[in-house]
């Protein structure tokens, strides 16, 4: 949104929001952000729609294997919490 000299408030029209998620990194658990939303995006282990057009979605986790550290693994909070405990350095 923007405000406009006469007062008025312009909607701008923007694509969808960022899609934000959590990750582990060095500094403990991060929120990151993509632009845009990556494809298939269920819960690994739970297979819950983690999409960010799914109302009340549950956040997302991103804890990519240790074999496979470039390629994005999604999980829901619950399932997430025993891989963070094992991802997440001590
Ligand atoms: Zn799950």
């Amino acid at each position: 949104m923007s405000l406009e000299p006469d007062g008025t408030i312009r909607t701008l029209t923007l694509g969808p929001p960022p899609f934000c998620y959590f990750q582990p990194t060095r500094d403990g658990l991060t929120l990151m952000r993509k632009d845009v939303p990556p494809k298939n995006l269920v819960c690994c282990e739970c297979s819950t729609d983690l999409s960010p057009t799914v109302p009340d979605r549950e956040p997302a986790y991103n804890i990519p294997s240790p074999q496979k550290p470039k390629q994005d693994r999604w999980y829901c909070h619950d399932c997430s919490v025993s891989r963070l405990e094992a991802a997440m350095p001590r």
